[in-house]
């Protein structure tokens, strides 16, 4: 028996019916429910797009998910299709199941950059350092390390929220005091003289600053038998 649509008067003959309805109209009356609009936060620092993973580089599956994520759209998978950064708008392919009928449908999306701090560049802005290494040496020296530390800092998702310069050498704050200590570790011919400084209270926990001290000139220092 051929069915029409109430709502739009397709026959059954035309297209496919959910229940009472064609599949257009469903899909119609289903894509409503979803979102005109989604904001994403986005770092106005580093550029990284909040996801369900944390914070990540702007791209196309980050988008995808950071949409997804914001939309809770459980009952849907979805597919970004096109993504128009100038425009702001994505195109997202649903699907889903209505009653055991496969249904799926394109959206367009306008997709807002919500700017603001990722947590890592929020404490950057702040000057925020749990440890502070202090190196004295020669200018070549002091500059060869400085990189060799940064480039580990950073491989730990860490960061030097600042850099003084002295006169034989630089004080670097870190952001990360388990990074700095992993860094010496991991380098056996480094022994810096340590101290520590209690800066607060989190949770009734003391917190405690790490000072790191090497000179690289110094001759027990054995920085210079051994180069990295
Ligand atoms: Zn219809
Ligand atoms: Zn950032």
């Amino acid at each position: 028996m051929v069915k029409f649509c109430p709502t739009c008067n397709r026959s059954s003959e035309e297209v496919g019916f959910i229940g009472e309805f064609c599949e257009v109209c469903t899909s119609e009356r289903i894509g409503r429910t979803i979102p005109d609009r989604v904001s994403i936060k986005r770092c106005k620092n580093c550029g990284n797009i909040k996801t369900d993973m944390g914070y990540e580089p702007l791209g196309k599956d980050p988008i995808e998910r950071a949409i997804k994520h914001e939309l809770h759209a459980k009952d849907f998978r979805l597919k970004m299709l096109e993504y128009d950064e100038t425009k702001g708008t994505a195109d997202i392919l649903f699907k889903t199941d209505i009653d055991g009928n496969k249904l799926s449908f394109t959206k367009k999306l306008h997709v807002k950059m919500e700017m603001g701090y990722c947590p890592k560049c929020y404490r950057m802005k702040a000057g925020y350092y749990e440890a502070v290494v202090q190196l004295r040496g020669r200018s070549a020296d002091v500059e060869n390390f400085v990189t060799k530390l940064l480039k580990f800092i950073d491989s730990r998702n860490g960061f030097a929220s600042k850099i003084d310069d002295m006169p034989d050498g630089c004080d670097i704050y870190v952001s990360d005091k388990a990074a700095v200590s992993a860094f010496f570790d991991s380098r056996e011919n480094l022994k810096p003289k340590k101290s520590y400084e209690l800066y607060g209270m989190r949770r009734g926990k003391k917190l405690y600053r790490h000072k790191f001290f090497i000179d690289l000139r110094d001759p027990r220092g054995l920085w210079s038998k051994k180069k990295h």
